[in-house]
């Protein structure tokens, strides 16, 4: 999640991570998603949509239609790389 002063918070649900396996996909995973939050425009309109969210300020149907698609193409790509980049490390080791 996005945090202050440009920064970004990953927590982790220790209790469900079962194996080094799940770690390496869960940490890897989170940090694709620092990357896809480091990206340009991509804090800024985080911060629209939680504007709009909390009513602060109305988003157009199609810019909220617009960031769900763009939320649902960032949770594949980091489903995709997660399991990818793990293996690459693994053999690597
Ligand atoms: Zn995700």
């Amino acid at each position: 999640m996005i945090a202050p002063k440009e920064g970004v918070l990953v927590l982790l649900n220790a209790r469900k991570l079962r194996s080094s396996r799940d770690v390496a996909l869960t940490l890897v995973h989170a940090f694709v998603h620092v990357d896809q939050l480091n990206r340009k425009g991509s804090r800024a309109l985080r911060i629209r949509h939680l504007q709009h969210e909390f009513h602060v300020q109305a988003l157009h149907p199609s810019q909220v239609r617009e960031f769900a698609r763009l939320l649902k193409e960032e949770e594949a790509e980091a489903q995709h790389l997660e399991g990818r980049l793990v293996d690459q490390m693994q053999r690597a080791a």
